[in-house]
């Protein structure tokens, strides 16, 4: 089956009992057993859940893996990969990682004994440099949030494939989606996705994933994903399966009006940088052409008047609403200085004060162009 059929179809069959067309929501936490120990493949939802069993098959079959684990939020699903590192082993991060990302490895994990270092993985010089003989893991996010920087997967797949520590390559695929780049297929071990943003797509629900081709991996973060529990209910299960219907169709509409707005912005004087891993400015943009599907939803740019600056743009948008996450039909504006990346203000993360981050949601391109048009003559006054 091709992408598009994949999203309606994979992992899902019609109910044998009843004929439903959709999965359904199995509101139940165990089953009855045909005789001691005799069951048909559940016995207690933490373990497995037929809602989302589905979810899983489908989701690693979008990532082109053999195997899915679905979790109660993104963040669950990342703590759940790092259990895979023993306390003295040593993860190599990129240095612009979502901040929960960064805050679970810098202030939970390193307090177990794991060694982080944080790089910039978009320069594969500073990759080798940074890996040692007790390196087990490699943790990549591509595009970043909120500077939209494109690591090349493949290169650092082959780089950590010749060292002899062969350190796993995990990937945070939640900017991307599956649409638009299969880490997997380009040589990394694990796939992640926070399944809030462009998966569940409707911004009703929180969820969190991993995706893998290896049995054994599969094996381990499967007796973790169980051992730990934070695993989604049927009901949130059921929204991602939804949400995920419509994937493709959404993610070319996202790229198209995000293509639009850089446009717009482009045209703009009180804009002194744009930011779309399309677009040909991008310090990444041949990786991401090489790497990517589409530039996909978010659009970064600069105000050359600053924080205050930012801040009015933000808050005189009407179609645009002023929030945080990202991904969802609806357009989101935020400014990442005051709110997302607060907490980075004096560390290397830091952003820029006059930094403005669009989720470009599914509205008609001109109305976003308008509403943009509408915040920046606010800035005039
Ligand atoms: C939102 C996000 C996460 C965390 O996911 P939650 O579902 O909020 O726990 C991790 N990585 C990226 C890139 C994200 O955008």
């Amino acid at each position: 089956m091709r992408f598009e059929t994949q999203v309606i179809h994979a992992g899902q069959q019609a109910d044998p009992t009843t004929g439903a067309v959709m999965t359904p929501i199995y509101q139940t936490s165990t089953y009855r057993q045909d005789g001691v120990g005799r069951h048909r493949g559940y016995e207690y939802s933490r373990t497995a859940n037929p809602t989302r069993a589905a979810l899983e098959a489908c989701l690693a079959a979008l990532e082109a893996g053999r195997y899915g684990l679905a979790y109660a939020s993104g963040m669950a699903a990342i703590d759940n990969v790092l259990r895979l590192v023993d306390a003295g082993q040593h993860v190599l991060a990129g240095n612009d990682v979502y901040g929960g990302t960064f805050r679970l490895f810098d202030k939970v994990l390193r307090r177990y004994g794991l060694e982080f270092t944080f790089v910039d993985t978009t320069d594969l010089s500073q990759v080798k440099a940074a890996l040692r003989p007790n390196t087990r893991l490699i943790w990549l996010e591509t595009p970043t949030n909120p500077l939209l920087n494109v690591s090349d997967i493949a290169a650092i797949a082959e780089i950590a494939s010749r060292h002899p520590a062969r350190p796993l390559v995990a990937v945070d695929n939640t900017f991307a989606t599956p649409y638009l780049q299969q880490p997997l297929a380009l040589g990394a071990d694990v796939v992640v996705h926070s399944t809030t943003k462009y998966l569940g797509g409707h911004s009703d629900v929180v969820g969190g994933a991993v995706l893998v081709d290896r049995a054994d991996l599969h094996e381990q973060l499967a007796f973790l994903q169980n051992a730990g529990g934070a695993i989604p209910g049927p009901m949130d299960c059921f929204l991602v399966l939804r949400g995920i219907k419509t994937l493709p169709v959404r993610m070319e509409r996202h790229a198209e009006n995000a293509q639009a707005v850089v446009d717009f912005l482009r045209g703009r004087a009180e804009v002194t940088q744009v930011i779309y891993p399309f677009d040909s400015a991008h310090p990444h943009y041949e990786t991401a052409r090489r790497q990517m599907r589409n530039g996909g939803g978010m659009v970064s740019f600069v105000l050359q008047a600053g924080e205050a600056a930012a801040r009015t743009v933000a808050e005189n948008t009407h179609i645009f609403a002023l929030a945080e996450s990202l991904g969802g039909v609806e357009s989101l504006i935020e400014v990442p200085y005051a709110m997302t990346h607060a907490s980075t203000a004096d560390s290397p993360l830091a952003v820029d004060p006059g930094l403005v981050r669009l989720s470009v949601g599914l509205e008609h391109a001109a109305d976003l162009i308008a509403d943009l048009e509408g915040a920046f003559s606010a800035l005039a006054k």
